[in-house]
């Protein structure tokens, strides 16, 4: 086996003895993904002196032109993962699908990891990320391997122990006879909660356990379509409720021992209770808008958090709406975006493309976020944003 790793263990002392005074440029920051939340990283990386190099199974990752550097390889694959390793100081992730066992075989070789492969190791696991909340006494929907648990009360929502994301992976379970079709995958059940609204709280953790949480954002259905498509910052929740939420969302990823930027998802119970539903270890959708909208961006925070520098302000600077750009229904082939010069011809409004060569429908293809002095009149541009901009496919035929 190979040992270049120990270049990197030598690294972070020097980092420490030299109190923060480090050879920038000059430090690499290895990311496994180079998808949108790895390119952001990487863009925030340029400004700061930081070198990226991430590893993807896509030739032409969104992060590609943008990185230092972009490896080819499976998020699985341990030589990939080592060849990016050798080439780093530091390693993280943009995506909670990775090959945490290998991870942990290097971090026991002492290489710097963050998050640790450990806390990630939990998240995958959904059931054990339940687990490892409820035992720190944390408010979670009530969850069991086994649906006896719930004495025939349903609905039920059933979730795939591994792998889900973006709501694949988890069935409502209305009835028993709902179960005969369910995954063939390892799953839990949970108990159905209508709640009032979904929140989430993004925070950031820094190496020396320093915490700083942006304000609560809430997620925004469309009162037609059912669909949550957009973010609107800050959430609109009491007080005690917002002080609530951020309480158990930093001692979440405290239970946790999470090193880097978390974004907690919350629901809202009908009775104005608070429960966990999950973590991302990682930036997160729902923090998209702190690239305009807060004194550090979600990117800023997690490079500086992992890195090991002390963490940026995370005070709001104004009103924000955040709206993803989904492939339309049914599109194929190039993206076009419908749309473009109105939507920039609004006051407030930041267009974020990721570069992905292809459209297909419900792809995350980009983003766009909306600052205005009140949140209400952010929504009313949003609302205008929705009719006007859309993304397309051509030469899909
Ligand atoms: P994913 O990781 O795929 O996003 P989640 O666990 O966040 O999966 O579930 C996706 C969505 O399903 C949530 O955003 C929420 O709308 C709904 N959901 C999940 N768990 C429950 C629950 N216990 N009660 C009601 N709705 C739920």
């Amino acid at each position: 086996m190979t040992r270049p790793i120990l270049k990197a263990r030598k690294f972070i002392p020097i980092i420490q003895e030299m109190n923060y005074d480090i050879p920038i440029p000059g430090l690499r920051l290895g990311i496994l993904g180079g998808g949108q939340l790895g390119r952001m990283i990487a863009i925030e990386a340029r400004r700061m002196g930081v070198r990226t190099l991430c590893l993807d199974p896509s030739p032409r990752p969104p992060a590609f032109g943008v990185a230092d550097e972009c490896i080819v390889g499976d998020l699985y694959d341990p030589a990939a993962i080592e060849n990016l390793a050798q080439k780093s100081d530091v390693l993280t992730f943009e995506i909670e699908h990775v090959n945490s066992q290998f991870l942990k075989v290097l971090e026991d070789r002492g290489f710097p990891i963050y998050p640790s492969p450990r806390t990630l190791e939990i998240i995958q696991d959904k059931y054990t990320q339940k687990s490892t909340l409820a035992e720190a006494n944390l408010p979670v929907p009530r969850f069991s391997p086994s649906v006896e648990a719930f004495d025939g009360v349903f609905p039920l929502v059933q979730k795939a122990r591994i792998g889900g994301y973006d709501g694949r992976g988890v069935k409502i379970v209305r009835s028993v006879e709902d179960l005969r079709d369910g995954p063939e995958v390892s799953t839990f059940f949970e108990e159905y909660i209508p709640f009032q609204k979904e929140i989430a709280v993004l925070l950031a953790r820094g190496r020396d356990g320093e915490v700083r949480s942006w304000p609560v954002i809430e997620m925004v259905f469309d009162p037609e379509t059912q669909i949550c498509n957009q973010v609107c910052a800050p959430a609109r929740i009491s007080e005690s409720l917002s002080v609530e939420a951020q309480k158990i969302s930093i001692e979440g990823v405290r239970a946790l021992n999470g090193v880097g930027v978390f974004a907690v998802e919350l629901f809202v119970t009908e009775d104005s209770r608070v429960l966990i539903n999950e973590i991302a270890p990682r930036p997160h959708n729902s923090g998209h808008w702190t690239i305009e909208g807060s004194l550090t961006s979600q990117f800023n925070q997690h490079l500086r958090a992992v890195c090991g520098f002390p963490l940026g302000s995370t005070e709001q600077t104004m009103p924000a709406v955040m709206i993803n750009l989904l492939g339309s229904s049914g599109s194929r082939g190039t993206p076009i975006i419908r749309g473009y010069r109105q939507a920039l011809s609004l006051p407030g409004l930041a267009m974020h493309w990721y570069e992905k060569s292809q459209v297909s429908t419900q792809r995350k293809m980009g983003h766009v976020t909306i600052l205005r002095p009140t949140l209400e009149e952010a929504l009313e541009l949003a609302a205008k944003v929705g009719r006007t901009l859309w993304i397309d496919g051509i030469n899909g035929g």
